[in-house]
């Protein structure tokens, strides 16, 4: 039942899960007399609080800040924190939704959950980014901790903004404990946190590729965002053999037939924090699409030829026009670095065609798995090497696409990962529910 119109992209998320675990819910009785479905749909808490900031002119300044703390049978409540102008209640619902899922199909002790702001970042300078933090913080403190909800970066959240929230919280509790995730290397922070979505995103193709006797290399892809996910699957891609040739941000898309140029993209996005049409300046020879020349059905990054494609920008970003396009051209697997990029009919495509797709709740939590690993290093005392991290990464992405094709095997849709990943996650967190009892 929808009780409430703004949350758009709740519902989808919620729909496409509760769809899936039908043959779940009909097999087993045990869920429906326990009243699951309608225990897990509702969050166990939502936060919504105003912060008021001062901007370089010392005019105060009105966002609104959100937590949402979904779903804690399985461990603290984990998950991002988003900084977009197009936040609001509905996104952090959906995504605070799919981490519960996520978060149980790693096998790892976390529960579920998301926040951020309606605060835009772009153009602001670094000592208002700071001021926004601390502000952010300022109320957000009391209601998380190392042991009870352990927020990390998403959309606009990287390394600079964890460190400025961290610090204020800090401040105010006078705890040095591993609240936060994605941490600077020097004080609690993990190696591969950085790169663990990108990597876990192309792992997670790796296995499902390697499962019917093929693989990444020497295959063509097309990656759409430049942030933190698009850059780190695209640096594995090289290392597996294959050959990136797009990348996109809110202003347009590059193609460069020859391979992303990946140092220039980092120069880019990174360090100088520019459009992606500064590209050109370097590599005359690839193509700049900007917004409006998009095609009015899709995005223009969906529309070159290809045997893989990685969604790694934000949720609806590959529309049912895109997807025919994609197998038109030969994509054969589609692994999902952001949330829901694909739209409900775009996904019943790539499911129907039985390629090789994984969706974001199965193929992006590696970063999730990491931050995890974050946690147990904190907690701790120890901090383990890259190459430890990465080996974890790697068994956690394997064990979450077995887990997955296990499952949609068990329920006999064996090429549906949506089906097992949806199946696998919920099961894992309903029998916790009901283990615990009516809480
Ligand atoms: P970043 O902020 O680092 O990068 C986001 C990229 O996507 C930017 O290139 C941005 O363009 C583009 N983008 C964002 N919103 C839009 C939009 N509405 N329209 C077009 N382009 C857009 O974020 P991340 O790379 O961390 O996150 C990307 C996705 O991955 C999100 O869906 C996130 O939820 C998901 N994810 C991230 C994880 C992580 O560990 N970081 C973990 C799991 C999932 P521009 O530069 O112009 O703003």
């Amino acid at each position: 039942q929808k009780s409430s119109p703004a949350q758009t992209e709740f519902y989808q998320a919620a729909e496409e899960v509760l769809e899936s675990i039908r043959p779940l819910l009909e097999s087993d009785k045990r869920y429906l007399d326990a009243n699951i479905v309608e225990r897990i749909i509702e969050p166990e808490r939502q936060i919504l609080f105003r912060v008021t900031w001062l901007d370089d002119q010392g005019k105060v300044q009105v966002n609104k800040g959100y937590r949402i703390q979904f779903n804690s049978a399985l461990g603290p409540y984990k998950g991002g924190l988003r900084f977009h102008p197009s936040v609001n209640a509905g996104i952090i619902k959906f995504l605070g939704f799919e981490q519960v899922f996520k978060n149980a199909l790693t096998g790892l002790s976390i529960g579920g959950g998301k926040g951020g702001s309606d605060f835009n970042p772009k153009g602001r300078s670094n000592a208002e980014i700071m001021r926004f933090c601390q502000a952010f913080m300022s109320e957000l403190y009391r209601h998380i901790g190392a042991t009870t909800d352990v927020p990390a970066g998403d959309i606009g959240v990287g390394g600079r903004e964890v460190g400025y929230l961290y610090g204020q919280y800090k401040r105010l509790t006078g705890n040095y404990e591993g609240v936060l995730t994605g941490k600077g290397l020097s004080w609690g922070g993990s190696l591969v946190r950085t790169e663990a979505t990108g990597y876990g995103a192309v792992y997670f193709a790796e296995n499902m590729l390697n499962s019917v006797s093929d693989s990444l290399d020497g295959k063509t892809c097309l990656v759409s965002g430049a942030g933190n996910v698009a850059i780190y699957t695209i640096e594995k891609l090289y290392q597996v053999g294959a050959k990136p040739v797009t990348c996109s941000d809110s202003q347009g898309t590059i193609y460069h037939a020859e391979g992303i140029d990946l140092a220039l993209l980092k120069d880019l996005k990174e360090v100088r924090g520019v459009s992606l049409e500064e590209y050109l300046k370097t590599h005359a020879s690839a193509q700049y699409i900007p917004v409006a020349d998009y095609p009015k059905d899709g995005h223009a990054v969906w529309r070159f030829e290809a045997q893989a494609a990685f969604p790694s920008a934000t949720q609806n970003e590959l529309t049912e026009a895109d997807a025919k396009a994609l197998l038109a051209n030969g994509v054969i697997c589609v692994s999902e670095g952001a949330n829901m990029p694909s739209t409900a009919k775009a996904m019943d495509l790539f499911i129907e065609a039985k390629i090789a797709y994984g969706p974001g709740k199965a193929a992006n939590a590696g970063g999730v798995a990491t931050s995890q690993l974050e946690m147990a290093q904190n907690a701790s005392m120890t901090s383990w090497d890259f190459e430890k991290v990465d080996r974890h990464l790697q068994s956690i992405m394997c064990g979450i696409f077995e887990r997955s094709a296990e499952t949609a095997k068990e329920f006999n849709d064996p090429t549906n990962l949506v089906l097992g990943s949806n199946i696998a996650g919920f099961r894992k967190v309903a029998d916790a529910m009901i283990e615990q009892g009516a809480v």
